[in-house]
């Protein structure tokens, strides 16, 4: 059978014309297949309706609390940060000649913006009846990335070093 050669081109077929069993019009040859077999057919038809039943969804709606206790967390995070910590991390990632480095500087500053420094993790602690989404888990999956944070903080000690040198010369 022919559908391993086609299975990418199943994608491509969702929002084209087809006919009442979701048969493809199209006259090329992945269309010609699908239309014909109908395992493909129904992965088609299968596909179609995922698309559907996604662009129907729509986000839960989050306990009416969270706004209040984030903010409340920020403001907490924001006093506990040491002064100019955000200022030489932000110079450090605009400036940085690691581009390699770039997305993760963006993505951990992004992180410890949102949530100052793991206020998050606590906030679901002690909240368990909020189901924490998939952004929060995702949070808590690179809070235990060890080595990413420590990279981040020999990046910070690096650039305090550097500083040092700059005003010494
Ligand atoms: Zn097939």
């Amino acid at each position: 059978m022919d559908c391993k050669k086609y299975e990418t081109e199943i994608l491509d077929l969702i929002d084209a014309p087809s006919g009442p069993n979701g048969a493809p019009l199209a006259d090329h040859a992945a269309a010609r297949h699908i239309a014909g077999c109908p395992e493909c057919l129904t992965e088609l038809n299968g596909m179609r309706a995922t698309f559907a039943a996604m662009s129907d969804w729509t986000a839960p709606e989050i306990s009416p609390w969270f706004d209040g206790k984030l903010a409340a967390r920020l403001r907490e995070a924001q006093q506990a940060q040491p002064e100019g910590f955000f200022a030489r991390l932000r110079s450090r990632f605009l400036f940085t000649s690691n581009l390699q480095l770039r997305p993760i500087m963006a993505g951990a500053m992004a992180i410890m913006l949102a949530v100052g420094g793991g206020g998050y993790a606590s906030f679901v602690h002690l909240h368990p009846s909020v189901q924490a989404s998939a952004t929060v888990q995702d949070l808590q999956l690179l809070d235990t990335d060890a080595t990413a944070l420590q990279q981040i903080d020999q990046l910070v000690d690096d650039n305090s070093t550097d500083d040092g040198n700059d005003s010494a010369s």
